[in-house]
């Protein structure tokens, strides 16, 4: 069923904001709370002269109040990128662990259906593969990157026992990489750095021996498994992702051609815990969604790249350094 009124907390950020778009072209009003940690008004600066939407500033970890009826929460607040989880980790678990108990309580009140945005990271440096929901994951509790992955985990849990103990309608959704327009140039994840760099002309800088796998989701295609989910009384958790696996170099080489750029490769220190191989089973969400992504990796990077050229030309400061 879609929602008449719903909350996108992290509203502001990459996805966020799309999802924001999305709902009020389906004609839902939305509220958008977000702190702009890493977020930017700038992302849903398009929405602003909308009756329907509406910008909150508001951290999530503290008071959270929302009058009126919300039949939707989709819970989306948190650093993604490991540049901006590592630079902020308490926030990263005070929002993963807090945040997640507010915008539940906000649901539970409401009588709203939550969604929480998970990770293909629950699944850490995975023996399995690809990777299925019932798989438990291999993570490391006091590593680098456990800010972010142990906070996911622990809202997962979260989110369960309000399911369990209240009775909160709700659905976990693990969302693989993702990306598009609207990434920022320096959030240090692979695709927006690699475009970056190719459209610059400096080297583009692959970690290890590149060989390591990533499943790449265009925006669009994640924004509709989000929703379906949503529509949904589904309570997953459910992978939400593009199964075409490839390599890092490919990743690059392939950004490399079709930005026509003459970069060189330079392959740089890999990150500690950075996983090895990483491609989502989603036959789960086909059956129980119908949903699958279809933008094929060309295309969708084609379109990023397209984006960041224009960027790049308006404002060559905000592409080519902070
Ligand atoms: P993003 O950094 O662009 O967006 C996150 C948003 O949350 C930002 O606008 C930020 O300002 C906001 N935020 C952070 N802490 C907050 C707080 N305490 N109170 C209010 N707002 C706060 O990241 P994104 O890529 O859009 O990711 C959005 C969500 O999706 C995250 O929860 C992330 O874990 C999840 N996710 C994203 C991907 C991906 O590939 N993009 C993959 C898996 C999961």
């Amino acid at each position: 069923m879609e929602a008449r009124r719903a909350v996108v907390t992290g509203g502001a950020g990459f996805l966020g904001s799309y999802l924001c778009e999305r709902l009020v072209e389906r004609g839902t009003e939305v509220i958008c709370m977000d702190n702009f940690l890493t977020g930017s008004p700038d992302n849903v600066a398009h929405l602003m002269g909308n009756s329907a939407f509406r910008l909150v500033e508001c951290d999530l970890t503290g008071f959270v109040h929302v009058s009126g009826d919300v039949d939707l929460v989709l819970h989306f607040a948190s650093a993604a990128s490991p540049v901006d989880y590592l630079r902020h980790p308490i926030e990263t678990l005070k929002v993963g662990s807090l945040g997640t108990l507010h915008a539940l309580g906000l649901a539970r009140e409401k009588g709203a259906r939550f969604v929480l945005a998970s990770t293909s990271e629950v699944y850490g440096d995975p023996l399995e593969h690809p990777q299925k929901e019932g798989y438990w994951g291999n993570v490391n509790p006091v590593g680098p990157r456990s800010v972010y992955d142990e906070a996911k985990r622990f809202a997962e849990s979260l989110t369960t026992a309000y399911r369990n103990s209240h009775g909160t309608d709700t659905g976990i959704v693990r969302i693989f990489n993702t990306y598009g327009p609207r990434m920022r140039p320096h959030d240090g994840r692979a695709i927006p750095t690699f475009i970056r760099q190719a459209l610059s002309g400096e080297p583009i800088t692959v970690t290890g021996d590149g060989t390591q796998t990533r499943s790449i989701c265009y925006v669009t295609d994640t924004v509709e498994g989000i929703l379906a989910m949503a529509d949904s009384d589904f309570e997953g958790p459910v992978n939400i992702g593009n199964p075409a696996e490839l390599t890092m170099l490919e990743l690059a080489e392939t950004i490399r051609g079709l930005t026509g750029s003459s970069s060189p490769i330079e392959f740089i220190d890999r990150p500690a815990d950075d996983p090895a191989v990483r491609r989502p089973d989603t036959s789960l969400a086909a059956s129980r969604l119908g949903w699958k992504a279809q933008v094929e990796a060309g295309d969708g990077l084609r379109r990023t790249i397209e984006w960041f050229a224009d960027k790049l030309s308006e404002t060559p400061k905000a592409v080519a350094g902070r």
